[in-house]
C-alpha cells in the first residue's frame, strides 16, 4: 500500500472530512433511547432542506441499492405496469430489481453516454400503460451522465399523470441542483456514501403522500425494506431494525459541514470540479464519454485509447496515489472514470490532473507539463466567474 493519503477520486465511497471521520468513533448509544431518537429526528429534518422536500424521508440501513429495493417494494405490486428510464448500468439495475419483483416492465433504453430524450419519453408513455410508476436515474454514474429530471417529470406529469416518479438520486442529490417539491418528484432515493461524504451503510428516500396512497396497496413481498414499517418507527424515533448508528454520527457531523458551506456554494463547487475534470482530461487528449450538453458534475468517463495499456496506466496512478474507477457493464475495460463529488475541492483535482500528466510522460507520450493542470484551473476559475 501506498503510504501516502491517496487521492481516492471514484464516484463513492468518497474520502471523508476529518470531523466526520472522528464522528464515526463515537460510543454506541441505545437505539431505542433518547440520545438516538433526537440524532435520527435531526438528521431527517436536515436532509430534508438538502432534498428540497416537504415530505416524509426515510433512512434505511442499506447500500443504494437497498434504497431502490425499498423503493420498488413498498409502493408497487406485481403485474403493476413500470416504465423504466435507462441510460446506463444503474437504470438498468432499477429496472432490473422491478422486474425481479413481478412488476411488468417496459424499458425505455437511450445510448449510453447520452441523456434520455423528453420526446422519446413522452411517445413511449402515450405507447402503453396505465403506468403505476416511471423510474429514473438523476445523474446516471456508469456513463457520468445527468439526465434532466425536471423536464422528465414534466413529461410524466402530462402524459401519465397518474405515475408515481421514482427517482435514483443517489449519486447527485446533495452535490448538484435539485428540487424534490417544486418538480414533483413522488419517491427520491440517496446513498450515504456518495455526495453526502459519510461512509456507504445508509440509503435515504423521501416518500411524497400519493406514494404512501400507493403503499397502502402494495402487494410487492417485502420485509427488510418495508418504508410504512420505517415510517411508523421514525415517528417513534427508532428504525424498525438496528441502524448503522456509526455511519448516522458520520452522517450529522457531515451534515453540519454541508450546511456551514451553503447549498449553493456546494452546487458551485462540483459545476467547477466537473468543469475542471473535463477541460484536464480532453487536454490530455481523452475522449469524454458522456454528451457535453449533460455531462455530469460529480463523475466523469474518459474512453481508454486503443494503444494505451490500461493495466500499466492505472498500475501507476496508484503508485503515485491517484485512484480512479473502471468502467461498468458494457464499458469495463473501455473507460476509466473520475469522481468529483461530496469530498472534493479544485486544488484536489489540480492534483489528479498532475499524477495523470506524471504518469503519461511516464509512459513515453506526448504531454507538456502543466498542461492539464492549466486548463483544470481555467475552467473551474471561469465557472466560479474568477476569470474569464
Ligand atoms: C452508487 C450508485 C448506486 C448503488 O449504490 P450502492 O450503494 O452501491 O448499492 C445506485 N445508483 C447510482 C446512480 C449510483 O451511483
Amino acid at each position: 500500500m501506498n503510504r501516502f493519503e491517496p487521492n481516492l477520486r471514484i464516484p463513492g465511497p468518497t474520502s471523508l472530512p476529518d470531523a466526520v471521520r472522528e464522528a464515526g468513533a463515537h460510543q454506541m448509544v441505545n437505539h431505542r433511547g433518547p440520545e438516538f431518537a433526537t440524532l435520527q429526528n435531526g438528521i431527517i429534518e436536515r436532509l430534508k432542506k438538502f432534498y428540497k422536500t416537504g415530505n416524509d424521508v426515510l433512512i434505511v440501513t442499506a447500500a443504494g441499492t437497498g434504497g431502490l429495493e425499498s423503493a420498488i417494494v413498498s409502493f408497487l405490486s406485481p403485474g403493476d405496469k413500470v416504465l423504466g428510464i435507462t441510460i446506463g448500468a444503474f437504470g438498468d439495475r432499477f429496472a432490473k430489481i422491478a422486474t425481479v419483483y413481478g412488476a411488468d416492465v417496459t424499458k425505455l433504453a437511450f445510448d449510453w453516454g447520452k441523456a434520455a430524450e423528453i420526446a422519446k419519453v413522452r411517445e413511449a408513455l402515450a405507447a402503453g400503460g396505465p403506468w403505476k410508476a416511471v423510474l429514473m436515474t438523476q445523474n446516471e454514474t456508469s456513463t457520468a451522465v445527468t439526465n434532466p429530471i425536471q423536464e422528465l417529470a414534466a413529461a410524466v406529469k402530462t402524459v401519465a399523470p397518474d405515475a408515481l416518479i421514482i427517482v435514483d438520486a443517489i449519486s447527485g442529490l446533495g452535490a448538484v441542483p435539485f428540487e424534490t417539491d417544486a418538480w414533483g418528484l413522488d419517491v427520491v432515493v440517496s446513498g450515504s456514501q456518495k455526495a453526502w461524504m459519510v461512509a456507504p451503510g445508509l440509503s435515504f428516500v423521501s416518500v411524497s403522500p400519493r406514494a404512501w396512497e400507493a403503499a397502502a396497496v402494495a402487494k410487492m413481498p417485502k420485509f427488510y425494506f418495508d418504508l410504512a414499517a420505517h415510517k411508523t418507527s421514525a415517528e417513534a424515533g427508532q428504525t424498525p431494525w438496528t441502524p448503522a448508528v456509526a455511519v448516522m454520527f458520520q452522517l450529522d457531523a457531515a451534515l453540519t459541514l454541508m450546511e456551514q458551506e451553503g447549498l449553493d456554494d456546494i452546487w458551485k463547487r462540483h459545476a467547477a470540479v466537473g468543469a475542471a475534470v473535463r477541460a484536464g482530461l480532453t487536454t490530455l487528449g481523452f475522449k469524454l464519454l458522456a454528451d457535453p450538453a449533460h455531462a455530469s458534475d460529480t463523475v466523469t468517463g474518459a474512453w481508454i485509447p486503443d494503444d494505451l495499456d490500461w493495466k500499466a496506466f492505472n498500475g501507476k496512478l496508484r503508485k503515485l496515489g491517484l485512484i480512479v474507477a473502471g468502467g461498468q457493464g458494457a464499458l469495463k475495460g473501455r473507460i476509466f472514470r473520475i469522481g468529483h463529488l461530496g469530498h472534493v475541492t479544485v486544488p484536489a483535482i489540480l492534483n489528479a490532473m498532475a499524477v495523470l500528466e506524471q504518469t503519461l510522460i511516464e509512459l513515453g507520450r506526448p504531454v507538456k507539463p502543466g498542461a492539464a493542470v492549466e486548463a483544470a484551473q481555467v475552467a473551474a476559475l471561469k465557472t466560479l466567474g474568477l476569470a474569464q
